[in-house]
């Protein structure tokens, strides 16, 4: 089995710093991400250091957090399966967007890229999620949107 690089609880940390850089124009500090994960300081910082390591980010203490060209990619990919799950909770499955959310959040890190751009298919190339987000479309599922 390969072995992921990145870890679901790391994966957690990029999608959110993407969240508040790209999406709602806000710096991201290890305060905003401690209190986010309800962790210690600490804790963030070392996340953010290892992130930082394995390329996904640059980080030096008191700057701000910037993910790197890999962590953008990482983050949007993860956003989208998150995205894309959600799609089928609530058209598949009646769920609530907000309890969609939830289920998509624990398995976001472990679905297959064939299974999200089946979602993908089978919904039409949905390009935001319920939740009125996009889901980074850009012909990902393999097939030119249809709009
Ligand atoms: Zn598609
Ligand atoms: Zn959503």
């Amino acid at each position: 089995m390969v072995k992921r690089e990145l870890t679901a609880v790391e994966g957690k940390y990029l999608t959110l710093i993407y969240r508040r850089y790209y999406e709602e124009s806000r710096v991201v500090g290890t305060t905003d991400l401690a209190r986010s994960f309800k962790v210690q300081p600490a804790t963030v910082t070392e996340t953010v250091q290892k992130l930082a390591e394995k390329g996904f980010l640059e980080y030096s203490p008191y700057r701000e957090i910037r993910l790197t060209e890999k962590g953008v990619y990482e983050a949007q990919r993860l956003l989208r399966n998150h995205r894309l799950l959600e799609v089928l909770f609530v058209n598949a499955l009646n769920y609530e967007a907000s309890k969609a959310c939830e289920e998509a959040a624990k398995l976001e890190h472990y679905v297959s890229e064939t299974l999200v751009n089946k979602v993908c298919q089978v919904f039409k190339h949905p390009l935001i999620c319920p939740c009125q987000k996009t889901t980074f479309h850009a012909g990902r599922c393999g097939e030119k949107q249809h709009v």
